[in-house]
């Protein structure tokens, strides 16, 4: 279909993307695996960013994803509405080998949802499946909240790369086929 937007494609897409769950579920490092194929085994090294962008090929187009990571203050209510604002999905993040972040995703849910659009698309994260004898949130667990929210639902591994592009993708792609 034609659209008066064809002559300069490449700036049509900028989507805002908001990293959050509890501090340490792996939010800096799903994002380092992401944008750069890296890992730090050791993060306190979360870096003075704001955001990375991230282009991205769509059904042809190129998309731009503004991913927006915490500085550490993901204590309860301490991310700012500027953080928040204007962001058009999100990853919510929690770790299976901690089961308090995964009791948590329901604030971090009311706090996007305070700040932000409500049709804002939330995948919901289990990462650190690398560590399965540390499990304490089974597989069922997640994709069982994830359904009752309406969230797409995937578990990742920083650490191994597992699904780490998937996730992100999958919130790119849904959110381009809502705005196109
Ligand atoms: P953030 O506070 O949510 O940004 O978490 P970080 O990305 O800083 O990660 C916190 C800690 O968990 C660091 O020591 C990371 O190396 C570790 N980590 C992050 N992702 C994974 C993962 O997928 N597997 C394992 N085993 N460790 C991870
Ligand atoms: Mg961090």
């Amino acid at each position: 279909m034609a659209n008066n937007r064809d002559e300069h494609q490449s700036e049509d897409y900028l989507f805002k993307i908001v990293m959050i769950g509890d501090s340490a579920v792996g939010k800096s490092n799903l994002l380092a695996r992401f944008a750069r194929n890296e890992f730090y085994s050791n993060s306190k090294s979360t870096i003075g960013v704001e955001f990375q962008t991230q282009k991205m090929l769509i059904d042809e187009k190129e998309i731009k994803a503004q991913i927006w990571d915490t500085a550490g203050q993901e204590r309860f209510k301490a991310v700012t509405s500027a953080y928040y604002r204007g962001a058009v999905g999100a990853l919510l993040v929690y770790d299976i080998s901690r089961r308090r972040t995964f009791e948590n995703i329901g604030r971090w849910l009311n706090e996007l949802h305070t700040h932000s659009d409500m049709n804002v698309v939330v995948i919901l994260v289990g990462n650190k499946t690398d560590l399965k004898d540390a499990r304490e949130v089974d597989t069922a667990e997640g994709k069982a909240i994830a359904e009752a929210e309406g969230l797409f639902f995937i578990e990742t591994s920083a650490l191994d790369s597992s699904n780490v592009t998937a996730a992100f993708e999958t919130v790119v792609k849904e959110i381009y086929h809502i705005l196109s």
